[in-house]
């Protein structure tokens, strides 16, 4: 099954992609997380990729496409795959096309102030990557990871002037992906702007709606 995320930053993709991933045995494929894992090896694609991150726009479309590309013909991708970040336009659907059909296209709406204020709480441990809200899900201890200990810090990105740019980038470039794959009649709309079990339930229903689960 070949599943697409699509929505703004901090409607949840990547918390519900990897619950889905979980759920149904396909490996989520995030393009943000391995740009930042390239980023964190030092490697000549993540330095490339750094500067439009630190800005909050989008990374050329060749060597994203490039990276999901090659990632989704590894072996453990043969069931199928959950994308999350990917694509953030038109010319990133029509190069997803080629790979294949697509199932279901999840849309997670939410608008510019929840993205704000969930983005600008959100602190992510250093160690195991795993993501807190200050107001809803806060660390038992501050600044600490409940699960490893780690520090807690803030992604350079969840800054609110960088935000509100990725919001920009989000409206302009990515949104009409929204008519694309109505178009294609493969949408299915879901409201993310209640908590992660709301919005997980809303997903499960998408999914058994269209026979896929
Ligand atoms: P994310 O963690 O998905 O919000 O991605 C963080 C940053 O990585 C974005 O603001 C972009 O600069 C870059 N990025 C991630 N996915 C893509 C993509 N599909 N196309 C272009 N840039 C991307």
């Amino acid at each position: 099954m070949r599943l697409v995320l699509l929505g703004p930053p901090g409607a949840g993709k990547g918390t519900q992609a990897a619950r889905l991933s979980e759920k149904l045995s396909i490996p989520r494929i995030s393009t943000g997380d391995m740009l930042r894992d390239e980023l964190n090896r030092g490697t000549a694609l993540g330095r490339a990729a750094e500067e439009y991150m630190r800005k909050g726009v989008l990374a050329p479309d060749d060597i994203i496409i490039e990276m999901v590309r090659r990632r989704a013909g590894q072996a453990d991708c043969g069931e199928g795959f959950i994308l999350d970040g990917f694509p953030r336009n038109i010319r990133q659907a029509e190069a997803l096309e080629e790979l294949g059909p697509v199932d279901l296209v999840l849309y997670l709406e939410l608008g510019e102030e929840d993205v704000v204020q969930r983005l600008t709480d959100r602190r992510v441990c250093r160690e195991c990557q795993f993501v807190y809200n200050l107001r809803f899900s806060p660390p038992k201890v501050e600044g600490k990871c409940d699960i490893c200990g780690g520090e807690l810090f803030q992604r350079h990105d969840d800054k609110e002037e960088v935000v509100r740019q990725r919001f920009r980038t989000y409206r302009e470039r990515t949104r009409p992906l929204v008519e694309y794959y109505e178009a294609r009649s493969i949408l299915g709309r879901i409201d993310a702007s209640g908590t992660i079990e709301e919005t997980s339930q809303a997903v499960q229903e998408a999914l058994q709606f269209r026979g896929l689960l």
